[in-house]
């Protein structure tokens, strides 16, 4: 019997996890495995922050919070998201939700429904669709392009825009491909969305990960109206190196949409970990120059992969402006990306992503997210494996 509900069922497991997975029981076997498959910062959770949740278990911070976090919590965000994206909101309008995957699962939740449709430039981080789906409404893919450095221009968003278009998905810095959107290009897509009250849903997990002159700008922060229409989304898995500690945020301008967020989350999680989030609390109140730290060694593994990559011609790449990944275009090689995936951890032990994960099947994703002598090591198989297909 398949008792599984029909727009559950059309649902698959997220690849990103499964290659993960293929890697880690190989590595367990005692292969030598180069993993460029990681989704999260190879880094440590920095001691003080570790340290404050001990402190919080230690003193008996092991009961409930408000469904919506501990105000303390929320407030400490409300400063943060003053002081680094110009954003003013009270704590009533956020939400501190279990990861920011679960942020936006809960804001799609909160506003999308039967008949609403979604759109998502493509390549997209690989849960949307499926997020969108579970809320009953449709995602609309637009297909970016390479030689626009695959973020979507306000032409192909008006295209794909009908009268039930409800909410635009925004994810600058991007995974997977890097992308950072410019204040110029907010501004336009931000036009176009104001001018049909179409919701902004901006996941801006990769902030604080951006390159040379980059500037990580949130759309909400462009005008009265963008704040009014955007649900920012952000958490402390990538800025922090927490991505275990499961918390993430939504801040809205919107009463009733933070209101509804809430009750979903009072109805089914209820909030994150207590002691977790008081180690989020800590990281915010702490030190901020290890983001720095972590910075500085991303955008080194991120010259040297480049380097390396420009001297494969088969090949082809946007240097990415932000986040930690590489979206290699392998179109040339006749080969889609689930096969080349696994032909290359097979063969040559090295683990990537395949782009059908983000619905960009000519493609694959690197992260670096992993030591400069596992890049180095990698690269090597890599390029000798690109040399003999
Ligand atoms: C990692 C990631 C997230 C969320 O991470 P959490 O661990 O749930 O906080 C959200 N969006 C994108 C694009 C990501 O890569």
């Amino acid at each position: 019997m398949d008792f599984v509900t029909p727009h559950i069922s059309t649902l698959a497991p997220s690849i990103t996890l499964a290659v993960t997975s293929q890697a880690a029981k190989m590595k367990k076997e005692g292969i030598d495995v180069c993993s460029f498959g990681a989704g999260e910062p190879d880094m440590d959770t920095p001691a003080h922050i570790k340290e404050a949740c001990i402190k919080a278990l230690a003193e008996g911070k092991t009961k409930y919070t408000a469904s919506a976090g501990l105000l303390e919590l929320r407030e400490a965000i409300c400063a943060k998201l003053a002081a680094d994206n110009q954003l003013q909101y009270t704590p009533d309008l956020l939400s501190v939700n279990c990861g920011a995957k679960h942020s936006c699962f809960n804001a799609i939740l909160a506003t999308c429904g039967p008949g609403d449709e979604v759109v998502i430039p493509s390549p997209y981080w690989t849960s949307y669709p499926d997020m969108v789906r579970i809320a009953g409404a449709i995602p609309v893919m637009v297909q970016t392009k390479q030689e626009n450095g695959w973020k979507m221009t306000p032409e192909e968003f008006e295209a794909a825009m009908t009268p039930s278009t409800k909410m635009v998905i925004l994810n600058s810095p991007s995974n997977p491909t890097g992308a950072v959107y410019t204040r110029e290009e907010l501004e336009q897509i931000g036009e176009i969305a104001a001018s049909e009250d179409i919701l902004i849903l901006s996941d801006e997990i990769y902030e604080k990960l951006v390159y040379e002159d980059t500037e990580h700008v949130s759309i909400a922060s462009l005008s009265r109206e963008l704040k009014e229409l955007t649900i920012v989304v952000n958490g402390f898995s990538k800025a922090y190196s927490m991505t275990g500690w499961r918390i993430g945020y939504t801040a809205t301008a919107n009463k009733k949409i933070a209101e509804a967020i809430d009750t979903i989350q009072s109805h089914t999680t209820s909030a994150p970990a207590t002691f977790a989030q008081y180690g989020a609390l800590a990281a915010l109140q702490g030190d901020q120059n290890i983001i720095e730290d972590m910075r500085q060694e991303f955008d080194l593994r991120r010259g040297y992969m480049m380097r390396r990559f420009q001297t494969l011609t088969n090949l082809s790449v946007v240097e990415p402006k932000g986040a930690f990944y590489f979206l290699v275009n392998i179109g040339r090689m006749g080969i889609k990306s689930v096969n080349f995936a696994e032909k290359l951890l097979s063969r040559s032990h090295v683990a990537v992503v395949p782009g059908i994960a983000f619905g960009a099947d000519d493609t694959i994703r690197f992260s670096y997210a992993c030591s400069l002598d596992v890049i180095k090591k990698g690269l090597d198989r890599f390029e000798e494996f690109v040399r003999s297909h």
